[in-house]
């Protein structure tokens, strides 16, 4: 079993983002809250993470929706917390392949 990420800002291709060390050679980043809904990644790797307003919630519709329609969808290990940032804290919520 893993250990927690460590989230942290970013300046994504599509502004502000949270992001962490993945593990693989990509910087997964999920923008920040668009239009008030949370921004995710969902990284080559199989790990997910949300950033935003609902972030679990968000994750666990995502997880949901996944599930019903996959037949080989890995177990997840989930967290969820927040990140304090200059304009307040920012919730995370984080799904990482459990094999
Ligand atoms: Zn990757
Ligand atoms: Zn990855």
């Amino acid at each position: 079993m893993g250990v927690e990420p460590v989230f942290r800002l970013v300046d994504g291709e599509h502004g502000p983002g949270v992001t962490y060390d993945c593990g693989c050679p990509c910087t997964p980043t999920a923008t920040l809250a668009v239009d008030g809904q949370p921004g995710f990644e969902h990284c080559c790797c199989g790990k997910v993470h949300f950033a935003g307003p609902g972030a679990d919630p968000a994750m666990t519709a995502y997880l949901a929706e996944r599930a019903a329609r996959r037949k080989r969808e890995p177990r997840y290990v989930r967290g969820s917390g927040s990140l304090q940032t200059a304009s307040g804290p920012v919730e995370i919520a984080w799904a990482f392949p459990a094999e």
